[in-house]
């Protein structure tokens, strides 16, 4: 239903951030954007990338020599590298990696991705949030800054020194795709009201972006079968039964198979990232229970193995001997097993896009997502997911508790303020805030 289109335009892609995966390949995928349909840069109708030399601040909000504040918004009309030519047939696959095309190629390549995926979901294009002042995306690629955001009119990408290595994030799918997905939500949710401090929107945000990038890496398919393979389809070994996601090779996986629960922050909370990890977790369970319930469903595991799962619970020969299991029935049927996967990663991307719909960024509660997931859930099966939504969000104690007070100010690494959300309207508010 979702998979790669091939009349579409063919880009190579680091499924994996290259810290994970040192040797890792590209792998060739296909977007939406119709082959020949992209210029030179890659561009088109909805965004265009630069691969900027001797630029000298990144986007946002800055202060002059008088301290008073200003916008650097694009476009970049100063020095570029050569940006990349399609090849023949209109792709953009030819390039080498370690080239300055490539890395414009790739931030191109990366973000398309993830809107196609994303679009899907939807049913429809997703405009962008700033689309009164913009018509296109600016992708801009300055290596001094040491941060990727999304905001009014651009995606831009800097890198980080990992160990004595630069670490480039227009070549971090994990990183491009999490920005999207807060593009996502400022578009399809709306902006953070200036006048309301809603804890519960922000950590809802940087949730939504995990789960953005989690769902938008599903759609590799290395990744998919290195996830298979790794565990026999075992994906119990992620959840909350056993938290072993530190051995995932996964990004994403890593953030959301964690044991976090909303009742952590009753007495306040610093950073809108640890706060998400409730939501994002309660949605990585519903997606590992969604994808048992297939494997039950298509007869590719037998019922006795919940049983077993259920009755071994806290045993220390639980671990062997559901693996043993697991093991022995992906062997049968890999493909199977891949199948099953894949239509619960479509339900969960489904199930989001329109629950996404249903929120007001004003009221927005972790409990009304949870409610939103359960009602999109009885329009489109008719409850057939609603025990595995409730039971998942309760265990994180989302039904009965609210975050207390922002216990300080948000800070640089906070993903939400200034040069994210800054705005030529809100800029004076903002700096007065
Ligand atoms: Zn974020």
């Amino acid at each position: 239903m979702l998979e790669n289109d091939v009349s579409g335009t063919r880009f190579r892609l680091f499924p994996q951030a290259p810290e994970v995966d040192e040797d890792g390949e590209p792998e060739t995928v296909y977007v939406s954007s119709p082959a020949g349909s992209l210029g030179p840069g890659p561009q088109d109708e909805r965004m265009y990338a630069v691969n900027t030399i001797g630029k000298p601040r990144h986007y946002g909000m800055h202060k002059n020599g008088m301290g008073d504040p200003y916008l650097f918004l694009p476009p970049w009309n100063g020095e570029i590298h050569q940006p990349p030519e399609p090849g023949p047939g209109g792709h953009f696959d030819h390039l080498e990696p370690g080239t300055p095309e490539f890395d414009a190629a790739h931030l191109f390549g990366a973000t398309r991705f993830t809107l196609d995926v994303w679009e899907r979901y939807f049913g429809r294009p997703i405009k962008w949030h700033f689309r009164d002042d913009f018509d296109r995306l600016e992708l801009s690629i300055m290596p001094d800054v040491d941060n990727a955001f999304m905001g009014w009119g651009f995606l831009e990408t800097g890198g980080m020194h990992v160990d004595g290595a630069y670490r480039p994030f227009w070549l971090n799918f994990d990183v491009i795709a999490h920005e999207v997905g807060h593009g996502i939500i400022y578009s399809e949710v709306g902006m953070p009201a200036d006048d309301i401090d809603n804890a519960e929107y922000y950590g809802f945000h940087e949730s939504a972006a995990d789960l953005s990038a989690l769902i938008a890496s599903m759609h590799f398919d290395s990744v998919i079968n290195g996830l298979l393979d790794n565990t026999s389809g075992n994906l119990y070994t992620f959840n909350r039964l056993n938290r072993f996601a530190e051995t995932s090779d996964n990004k994403q996986i890593r953030v959301a198979a964690n044991d976090s629960r909303l009742s952590d922050f009753a007495a306040g909370w610093d950073s809108e990232h640890k706060l998400s990890q409730p939501l994002t977790g309660a949605m990585f369970d519903v997606l590992i229970d969604v994808f048992h319930e297939n494997l039950l469903d298509a007869g590719l595991i037998p019922p006795e193995m919940e049983d077993l799962s259920d009755k071994l619970e806290g045993d220390p020969r639980y671990l062997d001997i559901l693996q043993g299991q697991f093991d022995q029935y992906y062997a049968r049927d890999p493909q199977g097993f891949k199948d099953a996967l894949l239509l619960a990663r479509d339900y969960l991307g489904t199930y989001l896009a329109d629950a996404w719909r249903m929120l007001d960024p004003r009221t927005i509660s972790y409990r009304g997502v949870g409610n939103a997931l359960i009602d999109v859930d009885e329009a489109i099966t008719g409850g057939r997911f609603r025990r595995i939504i409730k039971v998942n969000f309760e265990m994180r104690d989302i039904d009965r508790t609210r975050p207390g007070p922002r216990l300080k100010k948000p800070d640089k690494t906070s993903h939400l303020f200034s040069d994210r959300t800054v705005t030529p309207q809100n800029l004076h508010k903002r700096v007065h805030a």
